[in-house]
């Protein structure tokens, strides 16, 4: 084998905000059946690392186009960690303030980010959920005149994955096989823009949804109470707390909403957090690839999938995002900063620098 050489990718980008998108497919070689081909879309090459990145830009570019934003105007938003690092993001390159709201349960290193990043991160209460959150950042819209970006509402979501997710899906599997797709939801905007353009131009692939197995909304069948502009008039009794950060919040997003209206999905498969560790723990340890709980249980779905998939078939699966996000959390619990009784033992088998 030669030794490997790039050529860059062509072009000198004017923004950070020009790196958005364009995130690799990728081939699972060491921990997919033989039976079937498993790919993900690795949304951690994102700059913000995750693939709110996409959302974030196109809620400022299209209140920017409407004339919603003022230049310098405060943007505020509910989001439990990738949305607000993707707007914190995005308005530290286009010079716009930013307060983001989250409940105290979601992991620390989002936190930081954000407030590294310029944002201000406001704490809310774990016990208001979801809902709690989103109302914190209503109220301080409201009071300051501030911009509210809406991500479990605004068409800017859906939109967006439409014209980039979606569109590089196609371009990527141009002339292959794509037998399933596979992806959560936490505003639905992947699920919903995705499933536009698949139904449309590939629709012979089947989609498939998940959601947490203890917070399974849509499976059942409860339909969600809304406010006037759609956003949730309770939490959603079907829901518990969870821990694949990112999926389902107390309820159903109304982004989500048009991909159950219209059927952008051929079957639900509920998955219990510990399956997405454990498959994100293996994507790491054996494919080298880094994703959150959401990617693992995305993956984990996957592999409930190919189990009963035809010979030969193609299956593709979000990772939403990285790993890294989760230093912090119960996916990293089992994995110590002392050395093992293994590691022990190496640094014990030779003579040099070893430990006291
Ligand atoms: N996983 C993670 C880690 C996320 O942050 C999000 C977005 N909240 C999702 C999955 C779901 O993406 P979407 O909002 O497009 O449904």
């Amino acid at each position: 084998m030669s030794i490997r050489t790039t050529r860059g990718l062509g072009q000198l980008y004017p923004s950070v905000l020009d790196t958005v998108g364009n995130t690799p497919v990728i081939r699972l070689n060491r921990i997919a059946p033989d039976n079937v081909t498993v790919y993900v879309k690795a949304e951690a090459f994102n700059p913000g690392a995750s693939v709110k990145d996409r959302l974030a830009l196109n809620i400022i570019e299209a209140a920017e186009r409407a004339g919603d934003l003022r230049p310098g105007q405060t943007v505020v938003e509910a989001t439990s960690g990738n949305t607000g690092i993707g707007l914190a993001m995005v308005c530290a390159a286009k010079g716009y303030p930013l307060v983001v709201t989250m409940a105290d349960s979601f992991s620390i290193e989002r936190r930081r980010l954000m407030r590294f990043l310029g944002a201000k991160v406001v704490l809310t209460p774990r016990a208001g959920k979801g809902t709690g959150m989103y109302l914190k950042a209503k109220e301080l819209a409201e009071a300051n005149g501030w911009f509210l970006a809406r991500q479990f509402e605004t068409k800017a979501n859906a939109d967006i994955h439409e014209s980039t997710t979606a569109s590089e899906i196609l371009g990527d599997f141009t002339g292959e096989r794509l037998d399933y797709f596979i992806t959560g939801y936490g505003t639905g905007g992947t699920a919903t823009g995705v499933g536009r353009v698949l139904r449309r131009e590939r629709p012979e692939t089947r989609i498939i949804l998940t959601e947490p197995a203890n917070a399974a909304l849509v499976s059942s069948g409860h339909a969600q109470a809304r406010t006037e502009g759609g956003a949730p008039a309770e939490s959603h009794p079907a829901f518990e707390p969870h821990p694949i950060q990112g999926w389902t919040p107390d309820f159903i997003p109304l982004v989500l909403q048009e991909a159950l209206d219209n059927q952008y999905y051929d079957e639900l498969i509920p998955i219990p957090g510990a399956e997405g560790m454990k498959w994100a723990a293996r994507l790491a340890s054996e494919e080298g690839i880094l994703t959150g709980v959401s990617g693992g249980s995305t993956v984990a779905v996957a592999m409930l999938v190919a189990e009963k998939a035809a010979p030969g078939s193609v299956l593709l699966a979000m990772l939403p995002d990285t790993g890294e996000r989760y230093l912090s959390t119960p996916l990293f619990e089992h994995i110590s900063e002392e050395m093992s009784e293994e590691e022990i033992a190496l640094s014990k088998s030779t003579p040099g620098y070893q430990m006291e």
